[in-house]
């Protein structure tokens, strides 16, 4: 059985939601993305964030992010104050993942000695294995000059796709085709659409043309919450729809 817990379901500022988390457990514990207060939630679960092996990213936006920060500076301290221990963690993320946390470690103070082993991977457009859990990344389209992964996930049978943060796009079409359940990223209601992201209208057009089972808007701009965007989805995907919210869990 694969379970998807949603850390956050809003983006960077939001009165109620979290930013950007996916916390995803197969025969793994993996955590895909990482916004501001994603990681409070993560402490809700229960999970022991230290039994996180990998983080995957889809792109480095703030509201995907900031909250690694604090996550690594905690585990820092955890490790080498409180007789915590943890085992290797391993960053997964687009171009410029590499760079980016190269300069963190370089640089930031707590940073610059882990503590524990700490690998970092750039991936694009291949799959790969995570013990029995199949990732797969494809590249979206989103800003400008930025590479953006939505991830899928595969394991038992069944399998989830995330968008990350997308424009309407072939490829996140490709990314959730035929998934069991497609999370996506509904910034806009569809009377109100914006640049960089899908409005709730797109998103159920994503969910039809892919064949997806069920659809789960997320990734909510305050905007959002003022209109009724599961029933714009509607307009145009007939499977289930479910409006994300913070630690909602999903069983395939
Ligand atoms: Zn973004
Ligand atoms: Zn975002």
């Amino acid at each position: 059985m694969m379970r998807v817990t949603i850390l956050g379901s809003g983006t960077n500022l939001h009165p109620t939601r979290a930013a950007a988390g996916y916390l995803v457990r197969t025969d793994q514990t993996l955590l895909f993305d990482f916004g501001p207060r994603t990681l409070t939630n993560l402490l809700k679960t229960g999970v022991d964030r230290h039994a996180i092996t990998h983080i995957l990213f889809s792109h480095f936006h703030a509201d995907h992010c900031s909250d690694f920060l604090t996550f690594f500076f905690d585990a820092q301290i955890v490790t080498k104050y409180q007789g915590g221990t943890r085992g290797p963690l391993t960053v997964i993320g687009p171009h410029g993942t590499e760079r980016l946390f190269r300069t963190l470690f370089e640089t930031l103070p707590g940073f610059t000695e882990p503590r524990f082993a700490v690998r970092f991977k750039e991936v694009s457009d291949r799959p790969f294995k995570i013990g029995d859990t199949t990732i797969r990344p494809r590249t979206v389209t989103h800003s400008p000059d930025l590479h953006c992964l939505g991830y899928r996930v595969e394991y038992g049978g069944k399998a989830v796709a995330y968008s990350g943060d997308s424009e309407y796009c072939e490829n996140l079409v490709r990314l959730c085709g035929d998934a069991d359940a497609a999370i996506l990223d509904c910034s806009y209601p569809a009377n109100r659409p914006g640049p960089v992201h899908l409005h709730a209208g797109q998103c159920g057009q994503v969910a039809r043309e892919a064949a997806a089972t069920r659809l789960i808007l997320s990734h909510f701009y305050p905007l959002a919450e003022r209109y009724d965007v599961t029933a714009q989805a509607a307009e145009e995907f007939g499977g289930r729809i479910t409006k994300a919210s913070d630690l909602m869990t999903i069983r395939l």
